[in-house]
């Protein structure tokens, strides 16, 4: 994702207004660990979320989210932002049993506007067994990255992060909207720490059956740079796969 960005990627949005959202709907810094996991046994996902459900007001929210526009003018893409939303909040037994928690948007995907429109993303539905027509099913699937924007370059094209801000302000909303998850999968690191606080990725997923019965998936992150990762670790496309492939279809497959 890094290096020279796609044409069009400056400054290809111009908006008048801030986000009239508070970050002090959420204070406290990060989101309290035991809102973290997703499985029904965790956090969120016993309570009652009917207090929670607002449709349309949420996704229109984050889209509406221009908390990073200072950050985002400092960066070597001076981009505008531009959350690529692609969840859709339900009541309780009618919303994506699957959660896809992503990192971020890439430059393709600022662009796109729509998730995992890259090689990262063919990667990962390689890894899932998923067709594009599944993977795209709102109704189906939830795509949460732990950014909603692409969060640009830095003066050496190398990707920056996401913004801490963006899942302190938004996270727990949107995974309490969406009630009926039973399996998330924990695309790369930073999804990984916020979801599971491990910072060690590799042992993470190396230690994948532990956080089954939770109805979670740690994986690495799917981009081309992991690529002598995968190599040097034959067990995660020799067992862990096909499970991650087995489960996705048990769930897809609930009535
Ligand atoms: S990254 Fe998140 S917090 Fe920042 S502008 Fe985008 S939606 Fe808002």
């Amino acid at each position: 994702m890094s290096g020279k960005p796609p044409a069009g990627i400056f400054r290809d949005r111009k908006y008048t207004f801030f986000c009239s959202f508070s970050v002090s709907k959420y204070p406290g810094g990060e989101s309290p660990q035991e809102t973290r996991g997703l499985a029904p046994s965790a956090g969120l996902a016993k309570e009652d979320h009917s207090s929670y459900f607002h449709p349309m007001d949420l996704t229109d929210e984050i889209r509406a989210c221009r908390l990073c526009e200072v950050r985002f003018q400092t960066t070597a893409t001076a981009h505008e932002p531009r959350p690529v939303v692609w969840f859709r909040p339900a009541p309780a037994g009618q919303g994506p049993r699957l959660l896809i928690a992503g990192q971020a948007p890439g430059a393709r995907v600022h662009l796109s506007g729509r998730p995992f429109t890259d090689p990262s993303g063919d990667r990962l539905r390689a890894w899932t067994g998923l067709e594009a027509a599944q993977f795209y099913d709102l109704s189906r699937i939830a795509i949460v990255p732990m950014g909603f924007c692409f969060p640009g370059y830095d003066a050496k094209g190398s990707d920056l992060p996401p913004p801490a801000v963006c899942a302190r302000t938004w996270r727990a909303r949107v995974i309490a909207s969406l009630p009926d998850l039973r399996l998330t999968l924990l695309v790369g690191g930073a999804a990984i720490r916020w979801h599971l606080g491990a910072r060690d990725v590799t042992a993470t997923v190396r230690a994948w059956r532990d956080f089954g019965p939770r109805g979670i998936f740690p994986l690495p992150h799917p981009s081309w740079r992991n690529t002598g990762w995968l190599k040097r670790n034959p067990w995660f496309g020799d067992e862990l796969l096909p499970e991650l492939r087995a489960r996705i279809r048990s769930v897809m497959e609930m009535p």
